[in-house]
């Protein structure tokens, strides 16, 4: 861990909170933002003092390399509030982990875990109004790590801005999702960051996503780069298969992110006693599994819509309707999780983290 200065946090209050103006049953997801952000900035090769202050622009030179080399990383995490008024977040050191792997990956400086709790805590403390109670509201955490040196040599920066904004989330049904299976784009490469969550993977999937949208599919299942023969994730969900009653997901490698409600879900399978297998799974399975009808299910995990059920895929410009399912593991595990989200049930894993 880096030496660090003093993880005391300044605050700068605001006198004007902007909630009255929220409409919070009519929410886009991601348009709106809390009254406080958290950053702290690296410079000198510390970190230096963190602030919580009223979320608003801040200044950054031109030449700051993150505008020139995409040296950014990011996470998504979400806050809960149950009725007791207690305010939650699902599995926050997982998240805390995986953005100095993806840091490390990027060569830019890991965050002190001190840093990231009690920024977590002073910033939703202060911003506690904004998480609403109730199934599916939740407040949206959005940390991330951007190069702020200005200059313009192609190489890693000295200076960085570690930032924490939050948006608030409404409960919303997801309509099942059609996806086409990857045969020519890639995500993520052996050796590449795919299992970083670095900006660029983003911006890389926004034009191949946008032609299979123009086809009427909202996602596309990556593929592995140099076969697309192996089903590997989507865009920003990790995916189960379910063959009869056995559940598939592919395994982890360094071009798949290491989703925290994947391994959430692999474990609710155990619990549940559902088989649940970590291997390849290939497009050719998939689909003979689709003929046969032994393809019960497909859906995606991630922090943003929990579960996210896929009603049919495409591949070699041909379509597979994928029929609903009663009892579906989707909205099994979609209700476990989100139960033990809100502060509904026990929590046998220690999943849920007070602030
Ligand atoms: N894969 C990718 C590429 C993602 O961006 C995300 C969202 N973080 C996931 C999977 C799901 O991860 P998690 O369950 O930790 O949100």
């Amino acid at each position: 861990m880096l030496s660090t200065k003093t993880n005391e946090i300044v605050v700068v209050k605001t006198e004007t909170s902007k909630i009255e103006g929220i409409d919070f049953n009519n929410l886009t997801f991601g348009r709106t933002f809390t009254d406080y952000m958290f950053y702290c900035d690296f410079e000198n090769g510390e970190w230096q003092q963190p602030t919580v202050a009223p979320y608003q622009p801040m200044t950054i030179e031109p030449s700051a390399r993150v505008f020139h080399y995409g040296q950014a990383v990011f996470e998504g995490m979400k806050a809960y509030k149950d009725d007791n008024e207690k305010v939650f977040l699902f599995r926050p050191k997982e998240n805390f982990k995986r953005i100095n792997k993806s840091a490390a990956r990027l060569a830019m400086p890991e965050f002190p875990e001190d840093y990231f709790f009690n920024g977590l805590q002073t910033l939703l403390n202060l911003d506690s109004a904004w998480i609403k109670p109730g199934i599916g509201n939740s407040l949206y955490v959005r940390p991330f790590v951007i190069a702020t040196e200005p200059a313009i040599s192609a190489s890693p920066a000295a200076s960085y801005r570690f930032m924490i904004i939050c948006s608030p989330a409404k409960a919303y049904y997801t309509e099942p999702v059609r996806v086409l299976f990857a045969e020519k784009y890639s995500r993520s490469a052996d050796g590449g960051v795919g299992f970083a969550k670095a900006a660029g993977n983003y911006a890389a999937q926004f034009y191949p996503t946008s032609l299979a949208q123009k086809k009427g599919f909202q996602q596309i299942i990556w593929t592995d780069a140099s076969t697309h023969d192996y089903l590997e994730e989507a865009g920003t969900m990790n995916i189960f298969f379910r063959i009869n009653d056995k559940l598939v997901t592919a395994p982890n490698n360094d071009r798949i992110l290491d989703g925290i409600t994947r391994k959430s879900v692999i474990q609710l399978a155990n619990d549940n006693n559902i088989d649940i297998e970590v291997r390849r799974v290939s497009v050719n399975e998939i689909k003979e599994a689709s003929r046969n009808g032994s393809l019960k299910e497909i859906f995606g995990a991630g922090t943003a819509a929990v579960i996210s059920p896929i009603s049919a895929f495409e591949h070699s410009e041909e379509v597979f309707e994928i029929p609903t399912t009663k009892d579906s593991y989707a909205s099994l595990f979609k209700t476990q999780l989100l139960n033990i989200q809100h502060n509904l049930t026990d929590d046998k894993h220690n999943w849920r983290y007070e602030i």
